[in-house]
């Protein structure tokens, strides 16, 4: 399958990893939003949200909180943005599950 984040997970194509357990990883996203933007990732392979049994979005969802406290401390960051894409009209452009962790500050001008 020619899948960008199962290459990432199997080690073909490098990342700046940053978290790994059996069913997840968490790498910097490669264009950042913001310094630190994180992506968490299952590591078994589903297009989207509506795809992933409940049991890897209940699990995934206590990995995001953690890898975001340590993302929060690592940049400094006085706000953090768990956003996910699900399906083209969302933005999803890589279409294997994802969460996006996102670093905020007072003054840095985006809006979600
Ligand atoms: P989406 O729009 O699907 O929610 O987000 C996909 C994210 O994956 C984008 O923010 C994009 O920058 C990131 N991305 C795409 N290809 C790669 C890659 O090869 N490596 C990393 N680290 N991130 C990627
Ligand atoms: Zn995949």
């Amino acid at each position: 399958m020619d899948c960008i984040f199962c290459k990432i997970i199997s080690g073909e194509i490098p990342c700046s990893k940053i978290y790994e357990d059996d069913l997840f990883i968490a790498f910097l996203d490669i264009r950042p939003i913001r310094k630190g933007h994180t992506l968490i990732v299952p590591k078994r392979h589903f297009e989207s949200l509506f795809d992933t049994p409940v049991e890897e979005s209940a699990a995934i969802y206590a990995v995001t909180a953690k890898v975001a406290a340590a993302v929060r401390e690592a940049t400094k960051s006085t706000g953090i943005n768990i956003i996910q894409n699900n399906g083209a009209d969302a933005g999803q452009e890589v279409f294997h599950s994802h969460i996006h962790i996102i670093p905020r500050s007072h003054d840095d001008g985006l809006k979600f």
